[in-house]
C-alpha cells in the first residue's frame, strides 16, 4: 500500500510581490491500498492534478512524508526509492504529445523495457516476452502498432500506447488524472474499462479523474 501523508504544496507565484504564494494543497492524507481504484474529486483548481503528479512522484511536495506499507521511503536507499516509485506511473492527458512523433511505437516501448530491464535485472529475454504481453493488455496488434508512428494511430489506439508504455515497468499504481477526459465518450468508457479490467487482472491501483 502506498500511502501520503501531510502533503502540502505551496506554489511561488510568477510575477507576484516577493514571497507571494498559492497553498495548492494544505494537509492531504492519502491512502491507495494495493488494487484500489480511488477518484480525486473536487471543483476546478482545488488541487487535483497537484495531487495526481505528487502520487506519481513528478513533483515534489513543499513537506509531507511517502509511506510504502508503514514505512518512510525517505528513509530508503536512493535505489530502492528510485525503484518503488517507477512503480507508481503517471498516465499523460494528451497522448499526442506524451508520445514523440519522429519514434516509432516499436521505437517508444523499446526504449523503456529495455531500461527497465537493465534497471531491474531481468533475463535476455525479458523484453522479448513483455512487449507482446502489455500490447495485448491493451488490446492492440503488434504487427499493426509496432512500425507505425503515433500520428499513423487512431484516437483510441493512441491512449492505449500510453497506458502499454507505462505498463512497460510493472507499476503498482496508475495516475490517470484526465488522461480520459477525452472528448468521445465511446473511447473514454473503453479506455476506463481497460483501466478496470488492469486493477481487476493484475492487481494495479488505479487512481482516475472523477466519474
Ligand atoms: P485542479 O487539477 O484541481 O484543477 P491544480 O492542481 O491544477 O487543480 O491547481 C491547484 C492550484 O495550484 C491552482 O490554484 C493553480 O493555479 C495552482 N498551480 C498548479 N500548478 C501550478 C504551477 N506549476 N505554478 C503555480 N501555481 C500552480
Ligand atoms: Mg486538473
Amino acid at each position: 500500500m502506498v500511502r501520503r501523508v501531510g502533503i502540502e504544496k505551496t506554489y511561488r507565484v510568477r510575477g507576484g510581490k516577493r514571497g507571494e504564494s498559492v497553498h495548492a494543497l494544505r494537509g492531504v492524507d492519502l491512502d491507495i491500498p494495493d488494487g484500489s481504484a480511488i477518484s480525486i474529486i473536487g471543483e476546478s483548481g482545488c488541487g487535483k492534478s497537484t495531487l495526481g503528479r505528487i502520487i506519481a512522484g513528478i513533483e515534489q511536495p513543499t513537506s509531507g512524508t511517502i509511506l510504502c506499507d508503514d514505512t518512510d521511503i525517505t528513509k530508503w536507499n536512493a535505489g530502492r526509492r528510485r525503484e518503488f516509485l517507477r512503480g507508481i506511473q503517471m498516465i499523460h492527458q494528451d497522448p499526442y504529445s506524451a508520445l514523440n512523433p519522429v519514434r516509432t511505437i516499436d521505437e517508444i516501448l523499446m526504449d523503456v523495457l529495455r531500461l527497465h530491464a537493465r534497471e531491474s535485472g531481468k533475463d535476455s529475454h525479458w523484453v522479448d516476452r513483455h512487449l507482446p504481453a502489455i500490447l495485448d493488455l491493451v488490446g492492440l496488434d503488434p504487427g499493426y502498432v509496432l512500425p507505425r508512428y503515433p500520428h499513423q494511430l487512431s484516437g483510441g489506439m493512441r491512449p492505449r500506447i500510453v497506458i502499454a508504455r507505462a505498463l512497460a515497468v510493472e507499476p503498482t499504481v496508475l495516475v490517470a488524472d484526465e488522461a480520459v477526459s477525452l472528448n468521445d465518450v465511446s473511447l473514454r468508457l473503453g479506455i476506463l474499462g481497460l483501466l478496470e479490467r488492469l486493477r481487476n487482472d493484475l492487481g494495479i491501483s488505479v487512481v482516475l479523474p472523477p466519474p
